[in-house]
């Protein structure tokens, strides 16, 4: 009998109908929902008694990371927008089921207060923080640059870039040796999709701070890294990430030939948290079913 599993296989085909949710989208009424491994991801003490912040861990690849590192021994604080709740508290629970100490902190991320607040009140919560994953993202396609409304790309820069930057720097003074800095890039950092072009830019801005903050935090013992997934099944996607025709298509961007599930970005994001990527420091692990990155 063979164990080996086929990776075109291993994960059903998403074969999304047509459907739309208001940003920022939830799990729980995607069609069907995404896989963020609550059944399936098994843990092994690879994260140990570490704290962990993760922006936008209330769905998609940022869920399946929480419920990842709660079960690899971590105890986890996700970051959120209060209309997310229903899919926090779905992680939340997971977090405790596991046996960790949980931190919800929902609020918007495009407010600086809110960036500091989320980092203060995690090292409260959990007495220190060493592993942050800045993976929170605002994705909403327009059909030209002429139409993308100023507005609409200062939130997304906001969202994706500011926040990202501002969480780091607050979180910067509690990090010790050892600790790690995880963002959360894009295929489409290299491969920019003209509807969402915005939204690319800030994910190569993720994959270029990263790897400038790896040399800075390199000598200090801070790894710092980055993850660049494909087309993943997640709640971005139904809520104006993507053109009609580019979603009910979704498993046919990638050679593997279907969409990737959220739980298979979690072994990537555990990798590189933890002492088995000890010398592994600005590195973008690129997770995209065959697409392929310089
Ligand atoms: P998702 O919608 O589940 O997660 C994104 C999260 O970002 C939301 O849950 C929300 O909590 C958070 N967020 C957005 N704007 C915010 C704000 N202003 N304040 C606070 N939180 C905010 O979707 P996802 O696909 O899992 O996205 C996670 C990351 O993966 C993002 O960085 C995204 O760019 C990246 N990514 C996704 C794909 C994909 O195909 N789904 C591909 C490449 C990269
Ligand atoms: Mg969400």
């Amino acid at each position: 009998m063979t164990s080996l599993n086929d990776p075109r296989t291993l994960f059903p085909k998403v074969n999304p109908p047509n459907q739309l949710q208001e940003h920022p989208g939830l799990d729980v009424e995607m069609t069907p929902t995404a896989d963020i491994g609550l059944e399936t991801y098994k843990g092994n003490d690879r994260l140990k008694g570490r704290k962990a912040l993760i922006t936008g861990g209330d769905s998609g690849i940022g869920a399946a990371v929480a419920i990842a590192y709660a079960r690899e021994g971590a105890d986890v604080a996700i970051s959120y927008l209060p209309e997310e709740e229903p899919d926090a508290e779905r992680v939340i629970k997971a977090i405790e089921d596991a046996g960790q100490q949980a931190l919800a902190l929902p609020g918007d991320l495009q407010e600086l207060a809110q960036c500091e607040k989320i980092v203060e009140e995690t090292v409260k919560a959990f007495g220190g923080l060493d592993i942050l994953v800045n993976n929170a993202s605002r994705q909403i396609w327009f059909e030209s640059l002429a139409e993308l409304p100023d507005e609409e790309f200062d939130a997304t820069m906001k969202s994706n870039v500011y926040s990202a930057f501002r969480v780091t720097k607050a979180a910067l003074p509690h990090l010790e040796p050892g600790s790690a800095i995880i963002f959360t890039s894009s295929v489409e950092s290299y491969q920019p999709s003209p509807p969402v072009m915005h939204y690319s830019m800030t994910k190569a801005a993720m994959n270029n701070l990263s790897k400038g903050l790896a040399q800075e935090l390199t000598p200090k013992g801070i790894r710092v890294n980055a993850v660049a997934p494909g087309p993943i099944w997640t709640p971005l996607q139904p809520s104006h990430g993507q053109p009609e025709e580019t979603l009910t298509n979704f498993d046919d961007m990638a050679p593997l030939g279907r969409a990737g599930q959220p739980v298979e970005l979690a072994g990537a994001y555990v990798f590189l948290a933890s002492d088995e990527a000890s010398y592994v420091m600005g590195e973008t692990l690129a997770v995209t079913g065959g697409m392929i990155t310089p």
